[in-house]
């Protein structure tokens, strides 16, 4: 037990300053036991898986960097897989600050995601993959997460609106970029223009009457 001399009170716990005034408090009795528990960070409960992900992915950058330095000839391709490895943490960092709301975080790590990709593609001289490729793949992927973690978590209709208008945007996109002519590879994008059109008639056929009666409470309709 401790005690502020100023205001007059005793505090438990570990503190050395009195929550009111901020003074320092005076040591009374031994017993220092703390009230509240300590409720531990995402980080401090995996800590240990962690680790493994930070130390893995140091050992990755330093054994390509290594291997890329005794074949100088194939080119700078360790400068890419170190680029990669940022590109995992940091969107890893973005769906742990995100956590609370999936369907937002999933279209943040796509946009993240895509953007890396097409200034690492314009800065190797622009072939068009990131496009192509990345981005389709990337909206397909995040669909695919998004039906099976709707069906996990059970989602209420709040959410499943937003899933609803992100699953859109999923498929607006590459479409532009179909229409637009900038593909030189189409096919990933029509596919996941499919996807697109596919998951949102699903969920219009099976949960349009709760969205809709949600739309009409909030509209007032
Ligand atoms: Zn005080």
């Amino acid at each position: 037990m401790k005690r502020c001399e100023k205001c007059g009170v005793e505090v438990t716990g570990n503190r050395l300053r009195c929550p009111l005034c901020q003074g320092t408090l005076l040591q009374t009795t031994g017993e220092t036991r703390e009230i509240f528990p300590v409720v531990p960070t995402l980080y401090r409960q995996y800590h240990l898986l962690f680790r493994l992900l930070i130390f893995a992915s140091v050992a990755v950058g330093v054994v390509a960097v290594a291997v890329n330095l005794l074949l100088p000839e194939s080119g700078a391709w360790s400068v890419f897989v170190a680029g990669g490895i940022i590109c995992v943490w940091l969107s890893l960092a973005l769906a742990v600050r995100k956590r609370k709301n999936i369907p937002k975080g999933m279209l943040y790590q796509v946009a993240l995601l895509s953007i890396i990709c097409m200034i690492w593609d314009f800065a190797t001289g622009w072939n068009g993959w990131s496009i192509d490729y990345v981005l389709p793949i990337l909206c397909v992927a995040a669909m695919a997460a998004l039906a099976v973690l709707s069906r996990v978590f059970n989602w209420e209709t709040e959410n499943q609106m937003i899933y609803f208008c992100i699953d859109a945007i999923f498929g607006i996109v590459p479409s532009i970029l179909f229409f637009a002519g900038c593909l030189r590879v189409p096919y990933p994008s029509v596919i996941s223009m499919a996807v697109s059109l596919l998951s949102l008639a699903a969920v219009a056929v099976f949960r349009g009457d709760s969205i809709w009666a949600e739309l009409k409470r909030r509209l007032h309709i």
